[in-house]
């Protein structure tokens, strides 16, 4: 059978892993980390997913956190006004749950799995030099490395990356004690507080290594209010500035907020990055080829929660095209049509994760606004998250945006 070796155990990493895996394929897994270091180490992200992503993990029967993990039935959104009121406030009904699994339980639980399946686990950082010699020895080598050292073997993609520098400062806190939302706490929900020219409050029930708890985190524009996470070493000192700059811009937060305690030590996170696109194929000083796979080849912003969706999107298109290519050569052809086909999806997710990065014009302001009122707008808005692809119908253009607005109305 064909021999695969796939370089990093994340979403994209590990699920494609599996997914060769039950298909017959000699696959080999290398992680820079033992499932019990990723278990008892920080979080990674908050890795909100969606329906469709959730829905590849199901066909690969790797929905095993599925029936404990909280299910977040709408997404609200939230601005901020001044004086700490809220100017708009609505949330839509996703129509089929999200849910967020702690990548520490995932990984480390899909790492166990995969060994235990016979697969080859091989705790190793990779370096440029071993893969130039493992692209001589397996039929394909899959860089799924997320945003380390190993993307630079990928040249950037400066037509797909407007930006050179981080638009947010990042700062996550995983917490139990959270109170319930006062609207509609009948059902999960993750709420997206925008702070106009601030950044954003992202809050989301999550299933994590001690059960079920909740997620705030900060987005901040760099140099500014919210940009006071870096060098921040306690997780004591982290929790509490988080609160404190709830009290300051999200009251209405806050309120709910005043119990909380961290999940565990190793429950906050800060840092930042620049999106950035690569080109897929990767060309190893010996002259072998790699393919990028996730966050190595396309690594968005967190503001619109997607990398682990296309993560699990991208494991999916290149699991079809690695099954369809038989016992053909994996050439630099079939590896750029093998990526193309994934940037089908992700550059939907590239133009609204970097438009949302941006100063809002009037009428994206006006349609956010209008979510309040016509429930139809915060449905189809709340299930973009889901369909990225859906916003080029109604976000981008005014004369799009109102001729929705218009139809969502009652007649
Ligand atoms: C703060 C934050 C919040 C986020 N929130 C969301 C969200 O709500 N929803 C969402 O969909 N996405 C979210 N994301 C993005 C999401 O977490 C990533 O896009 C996703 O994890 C990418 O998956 P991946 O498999 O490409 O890479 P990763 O998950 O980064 O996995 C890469 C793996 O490779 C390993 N590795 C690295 N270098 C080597 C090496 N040399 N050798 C061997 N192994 C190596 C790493 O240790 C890691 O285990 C968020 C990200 C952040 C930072």
């Amino acid at each position: 059978m064909r021999k695969i070796l796939i370089v990093g155990a994340g979403q994209s990493g590990l699920q494609l892993a599996l997914g060769l895996q039950a298909q017959g394929y000699e696959v080999t897994l290398m992680s820079n980390r033992t499932a019990d270091e990723i278990r008892y180490g920080r979080v990674m992200s908050t890795q909100c997913m969606f329906h469709t992503a959730l829905q590849h993990e199901r066909d690969l029967g790797l929905n095993f956190w599925e029936p404990q993990a909280p299910r977040i039935e709408g997404l609200g959104v939230s601005v901020a006004g001044p004086d700490g009121t809220r100017a708009v406030d609505w949330v839509g009904r996703l129509d089929g749950y999200a849910q967020s699994v702690d990548q520490r339980v995932k990984m480390a639980g899909w790492m166990d799995t995969f060994a235990q399946r016979g697969g080859q686990l091989v705790i190793h950082g990779a370096a440029v030099s071993d893969l130039d010699y493992f692209s001589r020895t397996y039929d394909l080598v899959l860089v799924a490395a997320g945003k380390g050292e190993l993307v630079s073997m990928f040249e950037r993609d400066a037509a797909r990356s407007p930006f050179t520098e981080p638009q947010r400062a990042l700062a996550v806190a995983y917490v139990h004690g959270l109170g319930p939302r006062p609207e509609h706490p009948e059902f999960d929900a993750v709420r997206c507080n925008l702070v106009p020219g601030v950044g954003e409050l992202f809050v989301m029930p999550t299933l994590t290594t001690g059960g079920r708890a909740d997620i705030l985190f900060w987005e901040g524009l760099p140099g500014g209010p919210l940009d006071v996470f870096r060098g921040v070493k306690d997780p004591a000192e982290h929790l509490a500035l988080t609160l404190e700059l709830m009290e300051r811009f999200t009251p209405w937060e806050y309120a709910r907020a005043t119990k909380v305690e961290l999940t565990d030590a190793g429950g906050t996170l800060a840092g930042r990055y620049a999106p950035t696109v690569r080109k897929p194929v990767g060309r190893l000083p010996g002259g072998g080829l790699v393919l990028g796979v996730g966050d190595v080849v396309v690594a968005n912003d967190p503001v619109t929660g997607q990398g682990s969706n296309s993560a699990a999107k991208c494991a999916a298109r290149y699991l079809e095209s690695i099954v369809e290519h038989g016992d053909r050569p994996f050439d630099e052809a079939w590896m750029q049509a093998t990526f193309d086909r994934y940037w089908e999806t992700a550059r939907h997710v590239t133009k609204w994760t970097n438009a949302m990065l941006g100063v809002p014009p009037e009428h994206v302001l006006r349609l956010i606004g209008a979510g309040q009122e016509l429930p139809a707008v915060a449905h189809r808005f709340a299930n973009g998250f889901n369909d990225p692809a859906d916003f080029e119908n109604f976000l981008y253009e005014p004369e799009k945006t109102a001729a929705f607005l218009e139809s969502a109305a009652p007649a």
